[in-house]
């Protein structure tokens, strides 16, 4: 414990403890603007959602020694997890941050509890001019007051260009996504349709894909108005999103028009899905529909190997058109 040293001249008593609590004061500072100015350096390449999380945990990890740090934003359907920890901890810890992410919690303090072994901690970002709310797990040791110190300055830098990369992440899913269906648009697909070609033809592997049209559409509008023509439009697109998988492009490209690029699949698989989703729309029930009946005819081609996009675009609208005079409601291929 320091005391206070006396001199002779009173006028020079110097009282040691509150030099020393100053001079801490100041090495704070300096040590809390040395983090400021290197969290700034780690966002400042970050443009989109998942980095910008990215470098925010990075830059969090040494000071807090989190687990997982996840982000949600219910308004507009996001959601971002990242964790450190392998092995068994890995998957019970992905639940408890589902598990809590569901739950209204609407409380001031940070601290949500023990969960397992991992301590919770949930912040809303409205109180830092950002939406959404940041989870985080710490292993054992609950979060001290000095690290939610920390963590509160790092999420006041993070509001604003978090909030940014959210505005920029609506714009791109609004130049890139139909806006009727929120399917992609052809101009993702005339992008996605050439990388997928050239790996393709680098690697070798399979690659269909699938040209769509529905039947006698302009019937359905016309007896049961361009609303429901509409409604009939995203329920093709919910049913199409159901089957295929998630590597696969599904795309709206025009009025009734919709491709599927397929990577790895060979033609016959391609036709076992294509058959498949025509049963699937032929037997669509809509009550807005009355007795009139729906149906899709499909096209497919492989790309075959040195083949160029026009041709391979070419032949997959061909055995459309085949599919079509055949009596629609079928698959052709070519
Ligand atoms: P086919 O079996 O030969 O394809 O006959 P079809 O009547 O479907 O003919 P086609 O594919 O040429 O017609 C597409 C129709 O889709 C024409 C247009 O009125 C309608 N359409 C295009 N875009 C939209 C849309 O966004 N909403 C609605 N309701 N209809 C649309
Ligand atoms: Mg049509």
């Amino acid at each position: 414990m320091l005391g206070t040293m006396t001199y002779d001249n009173p006028s020079q008593e110097i009282n040691l403890n509150s030099l020393v609590v100053e001079l801490e004061h100041y090495r704070r500072q300096s040590e809390w603007l040395g983090l400021v100015n290197d969290l700034h350096a780690r966002l400042s390449g970050a443009v989109d959602l998942p980095t910008m999380l990215e470098a925010f945990s990075v830059w969090l990890t040494p000071l807090v020694n989190h687990e997982l740090m996840a982000y949600e934003n219910q308004e507009r359907n996001r959601i971002h997890m990242l964790c450190s920890c392998h092995g068994p901890d890995r998957r019970q810890i992905i639940e408890i941050a589902k598990e809590s992410l569901k739950l209204q919690t609407n409380i001031e303090d940070s601290y949500c509890g023990l969960h397992g072994n991992f301590h919770l901690h949930r912040w809303s970002l409205d109180k830092f001019k950002a939406s959404g709310i940041l989870l985080v797990l710490k292993k054992d040791k609950k979060i001290s007051q000095y690290e939610e110190g920390l963590i509160n300055k790092g999420l006041e830098i993070l509001s604003e260009p978090l909030q940014r990369a959210l505005e920029y992440e609506d714009l791109y899913e609004q130049a890139s996504h139909d806006a009727l269906t929120g399917l992609l648009n052809r101009r993702v697909f005339e992008e996605r349709i050439t990388s997928i070609m050239a790996q393709s033809h680098r690697h070798g592997h399979p690659v269909t894909l699938a040209c769509l049209d529905l039947d006698k559409f302009k019937e359905i509008n016309d007896t049961h108005g361009h609303a429901v023509g509409d409604m009939v439009l995203q329920k093709m697109a919910r049913i199409m999103e159901g089957m295929v998988r998630s590597c696969d492009i599904l795309a709206r490209i025009g009025g009734d028009e919709f491709v599927i690029i397929l990577p790895e699949t060979k033609l016959a698989e391609a036709q076992f899905l294509a058959n498949r989703l025509c049963q699937a729309i032929e037997q669509v029930d809509l009550p807005a529909l009355g007795s009139s009946k729906l149906g899709i005819s499909i096209g497919l081609a492989e790309l075959e190997s040195g083949q160029s996009q026009e041709k391979w675009l070419q032949l997959a609208d061909e055995a459309l058109y085949q599919a079509k005079a055949a009596g629609r409601s079928q698959v052709c291929s070519l």
